[in-house]
């Protein structure tokens, strides 16, 4: 079977904050290299009806190329996000455990975003999760933190079936450059469509890859060990630093 290459957690414009349409997307994928693109819309953004527009077009621009593969990040109260691999369906639970229950009712696998975005976070009551992201690039950085890899740990102890999953969280077009540059994407092997990717995620039949580390499904991590402990902080002065590169441009582009 082919070793295909694929992205996980990519916001299009059907979310708020996302700025590339499902087409861009797409031929983006096809550019760079990319076999199959999970996208993981806000659920804010959506209604039954652009729910429905967002699958058929995903269904309507996947083929041989790019596989386009629809799901939802549920955002739950507390304000914990829960991506649905394979859901699409407005939910009208808003507590973590029903969107997670609702979430398999629907056949879908429920994968908890960005653990390390949430203060005071403790794991209690979440029950049921098939994954969670060890590492997301918007709230971790160019690789793990130290934090990330202990919730992940800490989560598997009860329950030695969860799988560890590195979300991008992609909203902008220099996230693919930067992805493609960084070799930041899963592999697996299967056929190139949407029920057999989907199937091989979930069976954690993948592995992740970048310049700096890899990791299997199960949360193994390899890595320099200084680069867990340095990330926060490096990843603090990107963020800043990114912020005075627009603040710059903003202000030259007044001119
Ligand atoms: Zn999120
Ligand atoms: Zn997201």
């Amino acid at each position: 079977m082919p070793v295909l290459n694929g992205l996980f957690h990519v916001h299009s414009d059907y979310s708020y904050d996302g700025k590339l349409s499902l087409e861009k997307i797409k031929s983006a994928c096809k550019h760079y290299g990319f076999d199959f693109v999970i996208l993981a819309e806000h659920s804010q953004s959506l209604d039954d009806k652009k729910a429905e527009e967002f699958r058929k077009k995903c269904r309507e621009l996947s083929d041989g190329d790019v596989v386009l593969i629809p799901s939802v990040e549920y955002s739950c109260e507390g304000g914990m996000h829960i991506v649905g691999l394979g859901v699409s369906e407005i939910i009208s639970e808003t507590k973590v455990d029903a969107v997670i229950k609702k979430i398999r009712d629907l056949g879908g696998f429920p994968i908890m975003a960005h653990p390390t975005k949430y203060e005071n976070f403790n794991t209690e009551g979440v029950e049921g999760l098939g994954g969670v992201e060890l590492w997301n690039f918007s709230y971790d950085g160019l690789w793990p933190r130290k934090r990330g890899i202990e919730i992940f740990s800490e989560m598997k102890k009860k329950d030695e079936n969860l799988l560890s999953f590195f979300g991008l969280d992609l909203h902008y077009f220099y996230r693919f450059f930067l992805a493609e540059k960084l070799l930041m994407s899963m592999k697996i092997e299967s056929e190139k469509t949407e029920k057999t990717v989907i199937a091989a995620l979930r069976n954690g039949e993948f592995y992740f890859e970048n310049l700096f580390f890899c990791s299997d499904s199960k949360g193994n991590v390899i890595m320099p060990k200084m680069f867990s402990e340095v990330s926060a902080k490096v990843y603090d002065f990107s963020k800043s630093s990114f912020k005075f590169f627009l603040k710059v441009k903003k202000k030259l582009r007044r001119r």
